[in-house]
């Protein structure tokens, strides 16, 4: 534990030195800068747990954060940025949200009014206005919050009987938070490997019932507060270079009718969920004349960067309580993008 916090701080250190440096305020005059965040979640404590860290940031972090981004940047709308990804006075930025979480409505509105600044927001179509759940945030909270994970037979006895029985770490009720949780973060990171299905049928077991994702009225809302706009993550949230040719129309089709029934005027940009897609599934996009498509890959916006697999760098919320390490994930991002 100490030596992953003192490799924390000498990230932070290194990151902020190079955001103070000659050389990236060159690189980010001359490449544009893509923040990819999913949750904004109230307490700072329960976002930086290891299973939740890159997935979430706490509102009273991603407060300070657009305080500090607003006066190092020039935060563009997505498009403009994807259009024209630097020349400006300032480098320039656009913040991207994936899945369309609830929270986003409830939570991140208020921060952007509050800063004058707007994202986009790319949204798994089947969600709104049901309760089908994520399978990551269900399985890991169900997991997670259980005082004794042992009383949940049901749940343990299917991930058993999917290859995947959760290891002792996950389990023990007697280990501090932090390391149940990073134990956890790793078990999760493995159920990548089970099949979509599966995954479905474990989150419906693992599932609160609570809605997970905004529905269409609130989406609706958004777009017309002028702080966010809206585009295509996928129907089912399955991923895309897996799918045969059939369900890959279904995937793109579904989801890019829904965006265009639902809402005014969607983003021209796909993003695929997990960051997965091949050169079959930029095909499809083109022949539905989609321009734009978000990955995951680290890296920035170069004027020359393949418009099909546009990069990103996650706002985690340590990145984002201490720019310093976000200073250090553009400058890996940016030095990957060179050299790939
Ligand atoms: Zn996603």
């Amino acid at each position: 534990m100490l030596k992953a916090t003192l490799t924390l701080k000498l990230k932070e250190w290194r990151g902020q030195r190079w955001l103070r440096s000659q050389a990236a305020r060159q690189q980010l005059l001359t490449n544009g800068l893509v923040l990819m965040l999913h949750r904004i979640v109230e307490d700072e404590d329960e976002a930086a747990l290891p299973h939740r860290n890159e997935l979430c940031v706490a509102a009273s972090t991603f407060d300070r954060f657009l305080g500090w981004l607003a006066s190092e940047f020039d935060c563009v709308a997505l498009t403009d940025l994807l259009e024209q990804p630097a020349g400006g006075k300032q480098p320039r930025v656009a913040l991207t949200f994936d899945d369309g979480w609830e929270d986003n409505a409830r939570l991140a509105l208020p921060l952007l009014q509050k800063h004058q600044l707007t994202a986009s927001v790319f949204v798994t179509t089947d969600f709104p206005g049901n309760s089908t759940t994520f399978w990551w945030e269900s399985i890991g909270e169900r997991l997670f919050n259980l005082n004794c994970p042992t009383q949940d037979p049901v749940l343990l006895q299917a991930l058993a009987d999917a290859g995947m029985p959760v290891p002792e770490g996950v389990r023990r009720a007697g280990l501090c938070p932090q390391q149940r949780s990073f134990h956890l973060q790793h078990y999760l990171a493995s159920l990548k490997t089970l099949s979509d299905d599966t995954l479905i049928s474990l989150a419906a077991l693992a599932a609160s019932g609570q809605p997970q994702a905004m529905d269409w009225p609130a989406i609706r809302q958004l777009e017309q507060s002028g702080h966010f706009r809206f585009g295509a993550h996928g129907a089912s949230h399955a991923l895309l270079d897996r799918l045969s040719p059939q369900e890959l129309s279904r995937e793109l089709d579904h989801s890019l009718a829904a965006l265009a029934r639902e809402v005014r005027q969607p983003l021209p940009i796909y993003c695929y969920p997990n960051g997965n897609y091949n050169a079959e599934v930029q095909a499809a996009l083109r022949q539905r004349h989609i321009p734009w498509a978000l990955s995951t890959r680290p890296g920035l916006v170069t004027g020359t960067a393949d418009p099909l697999g546009i990069p990103r760098i996650c706002l985690s919320q340590r990145a984002a309580a201490r720019p310093g390490l976000l200073g250090w994930r553009i400058r890996m991002g940016a030095k990957a993008g060179r050299n790939p």
